[in-house]
């Protein structure tokens, strides 16, 4: 393969946390040379002139639906809309049919997604048989397979004896527990943040104590294992507080925040919409500010996007029997470009930081996470200057159940390299 040269972009630099005009030279999918200015010679060359070049976006957490219900979503159109928002590798979540809980489902998760070629699909295998919570999967084989992290996402795992083990098993392999931390017994039936807005509203509340018990159990049981947790969707304050202290006792604790707990909060509910329908619940507005201030602290290591996509006869629902969640892998850097870096609150670095960097590190993918010499040649060219609608025309995702949607962005993804190869849209 020949050499291709990036000229002239504004290259995001996350250790250092700056953003400098350089050029990337290319080769053989890995990133050879970044300088400020590198002299062309047979090089292909792409003009990066007014365009920011930020390190390939890393999704902890995506749903996409893939083996049983692709009516909703498929790895080629996951990975798509993945590598059409500048993400390079997802975590897909194994609340599949059948779920991501054996070897063989594993393999043909990473089997489709090297048939699709787009961004990487990493499996998250489950932590139980059937994540029913009542038996450990076969982790270890899993692993074997190619699974990256174990969760029994949509599910708490109840029982704390069960979740022992799967934190004192894991840790023989260097395996992530991903914990969903919801105590639903507290939530059943519960559609909405439990606060004085919602009970006028009319929707049946789910406590912030659903979410805090969940994750003082997890913690404990850290402390009693030593073992490694992350802790998926944190969305009230009073979680951040336990991550803190557990990270302060230096247990090998970390947690991620999806945009739409950044962004939203109840108060958008007055619209009953169901696209704001999500779980965990949009909490209050200061829940929302203290998460994002966890987030530049690191209480809160990373972004991940819960990205959720449902067939728009189940979403366009009522709002009670409308499902959960809502899609974010097309424009999720749009959004929080405009939301946190636009609006000064967090600064361009950092967002790339959460997004890219630490989640690359946490689920242990080398090369990636960095434009640096020597890594994968993974990254994508953001023009922040550009308008996009999101629209049927627009999405790469099969769904369009988010309440952006007929919205105008600024901002959008020119195009993303992955080892080299370059998606245009
Ligand atoms: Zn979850």
């Amino acid at each position: 393969m020949s050499k291709i040269l990036f000229k002239n972009g504004e290259v995001v630099n996350t250790a250092r946390n700056t953003v400098d005009k350089a050029d990337v030279l290319v080769e053989n999918g890995l990133i050879i040379d970044v300088a400020p200015s590198i002299e062309s010679r047979d090089f292909e060359i792409v003009d990066c002139r007014g365009l920011l070049l930020v390190p390939g976006l890393v999704d902890m957490h995506a749903h996409l639906r893939e083996p049983g219900e692709e009516y909703k979503e498929d790895i080629r159109t996951g990975t798509t809309a993945a590598i059409h928002g500048g993400f390079v590798a997802v975590l897909s979540m194994p609340n599949t049919n059948p779920p991501s809980d054996t070897r063989s489902v594993v393999e043909y998760i990473v089997r489709r997604s090297k048939e699709e070629e787009k961004a990487d699909v990493l499996p998250c295998g489950a932590i139980t048989k059937g994540r029913k919570g009542e038996e450990l999967a076969e982790l270890g084989d899993m692993m074997e397979g190619g699974a990256v992290a174990f969760s029994d996402d949509g599910n708490w795992v109840q029982s704390s004896g069960v979740m022992r083990r799967a934190l004192e098993y894991t840790k023989f392999f260097g395996g992530i527990i991903i914990s969903h931390p919801e105590d639903k017994t507290l939530t059943y039936r519960g559609l909405a943040n439990e606060s004085p807005l919602t009970i006028k509203l009319g929707l049946r509340g789910m406590p912030v104590e659903a979410e805090t018990i969940a994750i003082f159990r997890d913690i404990e049981l850290v402390r009693l294992t030593r073992g490694r947790l992350h802790l998926a969707h944190v969305s009230a304050k009073e979680s951040i507080n336990l991550i803190k202290r557990a990270k302060e006792a230096g247990l090998n604790v970390t947690a991620e925040v999806t945009p739409h707990h950044l962004v939203f909060d109840e108060e958008v509910l007055i619209s009953y919409d169901p696209n704001y329908k999500v779980n965990p619940p949009l909490r209050t507005r200061e829940d929302r500010e203290a998460i994002l201030s966890a987030l530049k602290e690191g209480i809160i290591d990373v972004v991940a996007t819960d990205h959720a996509p449902h067939a728009d006869f189940e979403k366009m629902d009522e709002f009670n029997a409308a499902p959960f969640g809502m899609i974010w892998l097309d424009f999720a850097f749009s959004v929080l470009y405009n939301e946190l870096v636009r609006s000064g609150k967090m600064d361009l670095p950092a967002l790339a930081k959460v997004m890219s960097t630490k989640p690359a590190e946490l689920l242990g993918l080398k090369g990636l996470g960095a434009i640096s010499k020597g890594y994968r040649a993974s990254f994508f060219a953001y023009n922040p200057n550009v308008e996009i609608i999101v629209n049927r025309e627009f999405l790469k995702s099969r769904a369009f159940n988010t309440p952006l949607y007929g919205k105008t962005l600024k901002g959008r993804v020119e195009w993303a390299l992955k080892d080299g190869r370059i998606y245009r849209f």
